[in-house]
């Protein structure tokens, strides 16, 4: 019995619907006693040791950083944000994590921490803040979430009460031979659920923490107002560019409020330290010059995200006139043009972002889907070959493999590549795609999930 996936795909090539989920970010994710907080002193809920913690972001924060179309290549840039960083850490309540810093060529406003100390910012929001001190307040509070171990929390509580979907099927079917929770498959959870929401609690700490950092390490404590007014400006006239960030920091009036009577109480005699906007101003000045391209991109992929595609291409057109190339410009054009059945053109950006950045893995993946969207399945194949050695652990380039091989009609290899996938992830329509052949061609006895794991 063929699926309907496998007819459609033969008859008419790939729908959209199948685009999409071909092309689901399959990115990130993670897992995880009571111990004492590293901040307050306290005993909380831990069921993650601080060498999971770093085991747990080393393995899941390149997928993110990928996700957002890899490390900014502007080595100056990230120089910077590490010696800000820097500053903030040996001020910090917990010095000996393993931090880093970097600049990610995503152009939507966001800033992330993994449980380890990876810390992350968006092109956009580099973009959107004026001077150090607001920098210095965006990463001491994402270093507030590390210190006072957020994430390791709330992984815990979602352990202990099991209601995280997915989290119970994976301790369930969990191979991996470490002793510890954290498991050797990727994608089970996803990064949502690790870089999940942070509770209005999580955020009021990282806040006062992030403050505590910027005015020790010598900041004026009004960047941390400063920043709060330009995500507020922000939310206000470009809710699409911002939303992710909201997602994962809620924002809210009180903590504006907080902000400004902190800095007129705790911190009003802090208030004179410097907020250091020229400094800033030369490390993002290569940012700035591309400032007009990165704003059209972040108004493109807004209107991609409301399906409005014709807009879309002429806003990518414009930001790629001014800024050709640019690697995250390069493929989110590729993106647009197959989801506007332009394979052709979408494999051409495709291959000029692959030119511009070729360690990165997201322009072999949608180089791949562009190639597979025109059945030139040995050719998508050596595409989803190179994704999967560059970003080693994730299971959507392996799930790809199977399908590259299914179309050469490659039976062995195709089964080969599904069952690995199937190691790593059991539900969602690509691991049933790949039961489901499985099933048919004999591998596997029954569909039922149980036979399976
Ligand atoms: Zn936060």
């Amino acid at each position: 019995m063929k699926g309907p996936i496998q007819n459609r795909a033969q008859r008419h090539g790939l729908s959209r619907r199948e685009f999409l989920w071909l092309t689901s970010a399959t990115s990130a994710g993670m897992l995880a006693g009571c111990a004492v907080n590293p901040v307050t002193g306290q005993r909380q809920l831990m069921l993650m040791s601080e060498g999971q913690e770093i085991e747990a972001d080393r393995q899941y924060a390149p997928h993110q950083f990928s996700s957002d179309l890899g490390v900014a290549q502007d080595a100056g840039l990230n120089r910077y944000l590490s010696d800000v960083g820097e500053k903030l850490t040996t001020v910090s309540h917990r010095t000996e994590m393993p931090y880093s810093f970097r600049a990610v060529n995503a152009v939507y406003v966001n800033a992330y921490a993994f449980p380890g100390g990876s810390i992350a910012t968006t092109r956009g929001i580099l973009l959107a803040i004026e001077n150090e001190a607001e920098l210095a307040a965006l990463l001491g509070h994402e270093i507030g979430h590390v210190t006072a171990r957020h994430t390791a929390e709330r992984m815990s509580k979602a352990m202990l009460l099991n209601v995280a979907v997915g989290l119970g099927s994976m301790l369930v079917s969990q191979k991996s031979e470490t002793a510890g929770l954290v498991t050797a498959g990727v994608g089970m959870i996803g990064s949502t659920l690790l870089l999940a929401k942070y509770s209005r609690d999580d955020e009021r700490q990282a806040d006062a923490l992030g403050m505590e950092y910027m005015v020790k390490a010598g900041y004026t404590p009004e960047g941390m107002v400063g920043l709060m007014n330009v995500l507020r400006s922000l939310s206000s006239h470009s809710p699409g560019a911002i939303e992710m960030m909201f997602a994962s920091h809620p924002m809210s009036e009180e903590r504006y409020q907080t902000a400004v009577n902190r800095v007129n109480t705790v911190y009003g005699d802090n208030k004179s330290l410097p907020e250091g906007r020229e400094r800033y101003m030369d490390h993002t000045a290569g940012l700035r010059r591309i400032r007009t391209a990165i704003e059209a991109m972040q108004k493109g992929q807004e209107a991609m995200a409301r399906k409005k595609y014709a807009d879309a291409e002429s806003l990518f057109t414009q930001a790629l006139t001014e800024a050709p190339d640019d690697y995250a410009g390069l493929v989110m054009m590729a993106h647009l043009q197959i989801a506007m059945d332009k394979p052709k053109a979408g494999e051409g950006f495709a291959e000029k972002a692959r030119q511009v950045y070729p360690d990165e893995a997201q322009a072999h993946h949608i180089g791949g889907i562009a190639k597979l969207v025109q059945k030139k399945y040995a050719a998508a194949f050596e595409r989803f070959d190179a994704y999967e050695r560059i970003l080693p652990g994730d299971p959507n380039p392996i799930f790809l493999k199977g399908y590259s091989q299914e179309g050469m009609q490659h039976r062995p290899e195709a089964a080969r590549e599904y069952t690995r996938y199937l190691q790593n992830v059991d539900q969602g329509q690509q691991a049933d795609h790949a039961r489901q052949r499985l099933t048919e061609w004999g591998y596997i006895q029954q569909e039922t999930p149980a036979t399976t794991r």
